[in-house]
């Protein structure tokens, strides 16, 4: 009997029958999703035997396949599925097959429903992550990580892409959050201490002719698509957005979450939208189309639906306009060398050194029990664990749709979370066996010109340099000596029009090489992913459509050899993504209490927690210090 059959014996469930159900099932959905939702387990199944339990404890889940069984592959640009060569196609491993940075509570057979834990974190993401690693590091606590997926990292997750042709691996790629912006000092400092490599984020842009220097868009510097430009402005389209970015970062500069109320007329900024708020300043049609573009591309929310004062916010919680964008002094500057896994799964492996921090992975919690001075946390699975006190380390909204308290939430805490509206983006990664939007392009340090076929000459060495930050130096690549050479004609139309009125994809990135191919990274966002994911309901028609905007805006028709999409928007763990941004009318009120702590044991962390760089991996990891430090100053 097989591993499955012995279990299928114990528990009285054929789950060999159970699992070709749902791979079948698994195999006809559009979407292969390996960062997958875990439903709650509904109550009564809190009653499952002891016995049970303990023999599916020495079974984990797949996590090359999530236990589907199956991966994506690709062949031409379709995606195809086969058998998961990590666990056969069985969707489960055995404990002593599991060799993964990211099971440290696999080294703790002390998981204990007895221990009093000093801090109880809730969330494995980067703040969760940060949180505990602050702990282990700075103090002689311990902490218990309960996190609802089976993996770490949230809204930030590394996914491997395999060859159709041969199975093998070709190259990780960031399907959530991926970029380091220069100010993001301690998400450099993460990349320094685990002695990581960034690639500098490249920018490859039109080269503009002598004679329409001019006539590029002011946004052009903020969304620096590859190869491609926004539509050209008059003269007083330009200079209105040059105006409305100047206005922005005055009042922006005098925003104080604390005293949100002082900021003069933060009541009427609270009431009107970003759109109002353009309308308002912006009288050129073709301006006020670019700007929503930039506001719904950076913070993934309706303009309509959002507040104009949590905008201001946002910008000034960012370092200001030029903060947001791409290009050098954008959030998007850097990217970590073979993906953002390289984080969490290193903060993961600290953690598990030392013996002061247990993660529970498939542990969802549920309720929270506070009295006599202890926090009680009870989880979907039945079991329940004590702290002294607990961070909630993901977006308040997503606590308060998932978790209840035994003990009132404070007004404030209740306002914070009803004005919050949860962000759409989907990620896509198109794979191409030639970089042709680099065509036509100026694109130092890649040189492109007109030839037949991608040469490496030997002397890709790349170009390092090191930055300092606040004493943080860093290695960073900035490009390849490698010539591209091509006799594919990528001419751009004549008159570009904006992207964003030709498809869905609002931002547009080169991605660089992923093992012998490149590949092209696109976000959908805001308002725009949410009709999109309306009128295009399949994986296949979305692909298809996003392929004619890109093949509309570089004149271009070849097939990609991969595509990989991720609809974050279907993620129930994650409700706000990027995050989550206020709706008119609630953030002056709100905004105070982001990250006030209840009963001196609650504690908030998570992006939306943070005054500082809120909604980015950075806004992440400082509330994670933060909570961190006040959960332990209360102890
Ligand atoms: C597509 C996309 C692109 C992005 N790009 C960037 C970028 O380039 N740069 C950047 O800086 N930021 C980016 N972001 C934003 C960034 O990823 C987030 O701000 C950050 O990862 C949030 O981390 P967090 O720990 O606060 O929350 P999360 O990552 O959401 O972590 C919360 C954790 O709590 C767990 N959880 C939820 N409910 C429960 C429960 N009841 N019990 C137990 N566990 C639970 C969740 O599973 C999750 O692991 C992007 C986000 C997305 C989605």
């Amino acid at each position: 009997m097989d591993d499955l059959g012995a279990l299928s014996a114990a528990c009285g469930v054929d789950l060999v029958k159970l699992k070709q159900k749902y791979s079948a099932m698994a195999a006809d959905r559009p979407q292969v999703v390996q960062d997958t939702v875990f439903a709650p387990a509904t109550k009564s199944s809190m009653l499952t035997s002891q016995d049970i339990a303990n023999r599916l404890d020495n079974y984990k889940v797949c996590k090359a396949c999530s236990g589907q069984g199956i991966v994506k592959t690709l062949y031409n640009h379709r995606v195809m599925e086969s058998n998961c060569e990590e666990c056969n196609g069985e969707g489960v491993i055995t404990e002593n097959e599991i060799n993964s940075d990211n099971n440290s509570n696999n080294n703790f057979d002390e998981l204990d429903t007895d221990i009093i834990y000093d801090v109880i974190i809730v969330g494995a993401g980067l703040s969760g992550l940060a949180c505990a690693d602050y702990i282990t590091q700075n103090t002689d606590r311990t902490c218990l990580i309960l996190e609802s997926r089976d993996r770490p990292g949230g809204r930030i997750f590394t996914e491997k892409v395999y060859s159709s042709i041969d199975g093998t691996f070709i190259g990780n790629v960031d399907i959530g959050g991926q970029w380091i912006g220069a100010k993001h000092n301690q998400m450099l400092q993460y990349v320094k201490r685990f002695q990581l490599s960034l690639d500098e984020q490249l920018y490859p842009s039109v080269p503009p002719s002598s004679d329409d220097i001019q006539q590029l868009s002011p946004l052009d510097q903020y969304l620096s698509l590859v190869g491609y430009r926004l539509k050209e402005l008059d003269e007083a389209g330009k200079q209105q957005i040059i105006d409305f970015f100047t206005k922005v970062d005055q009042i922006s500069a005098s925003i104080d979450v604390k005293n949100i109320k002082d900021v003069v007329n933060s009541a009427y900024y609270d009431s009107i939208s970003i759109n109002d708020f353009i309308r308002e300043h912006v009288h050129d049609r073709e301006a006020r189309i670019q700007l929503n573009i930039f506001f719904e591309t950076i913070i993934a929310c309706n303009t309509h639906n959002c507040s104009c004062l949590f905008m201001l916010f946002y910008v000034q919680s960012s370092g200001g306009v030029s903060s947001l964008g791409d290009g050098d002094e954008g959030a998007q500057k850097y990217k970590v060398r073979d993906g953002i896994q390289n984080v969490y799964n290193s903060l993961v492996k600290d953690l598990s050194l030392g013996g002061r921090c247990i993660i529970s992975y498939n542990t969802c919690c549920d309720s929270i029990i506070v009295e006599n001075k202890l926090v009680t946390v009870h989880n979907y699975d039945g079991t329940r664990y004590k702290g002294r006190t607990i961070v909630l380390a993901m977006g308040l909204d997503t606590v308060l749709q998932r978790i209840s308290f035994n003990i009132p939430l404070p007004r404030e805490k209740l306002l914070v979370s009803k004005g919050m509206v949860g962000g759409m983006a989907i990620k896509v990664i198109i794979i191409y066996d030639y970089p042709f939007w680099l065509s036509n392009t100026t694109h130092s340090p890649l040189t492109v010109v007109d030839a037949a076929e991608v040469v490496d000459d030997g002397t890709s060495a790349p170009v390092d340099q090191s930055i300092d930050v606040e004493n943080v130096s860093v290695e960073v690549t900035t490009g390849t000596s490698k010539i591209i050479e091509s006799t594919h004609d990528a001419t751009p139309p004549v008159q570009a029009v904006t992207i964003g009125e030709i498809g869905p994809i609002k931002n547009l990135f080169d991605g660089g090489k992923l093992g012998e191919y490149y590949y092209l990274v696109g976000l959908i966002t805001g308002g725009t992913c949410q009709q999109f994911i309306k009128d295009y309901q399949t994986m296949e028609a979305r692909q298809a459509e996003i392929l004619n905007q890109i093949n509309i805006m570089y004149n271009h028709n070849s097939d990609p050899v991969g595509y990989v999409e991720k609809n974050w928007c279907e993620e129930s763990y994650s409700s706000g993504c990027f995050a989550s941004s206020f709706t008119p009318n609630s953030f002056h009120r709100a905004a105070p209490f982001l990250s006030s702590n209840v009963h001196d044991r609650i504690f908030f962390a998570g992006s939306e927690s943070s005054k500082d760089f809120y909604g980015y991996m950075e806004g992440a990891a400082l509330a994670g210090i933060c909570a961190a430090k006040e959960s332990v100053k209360h102890l």
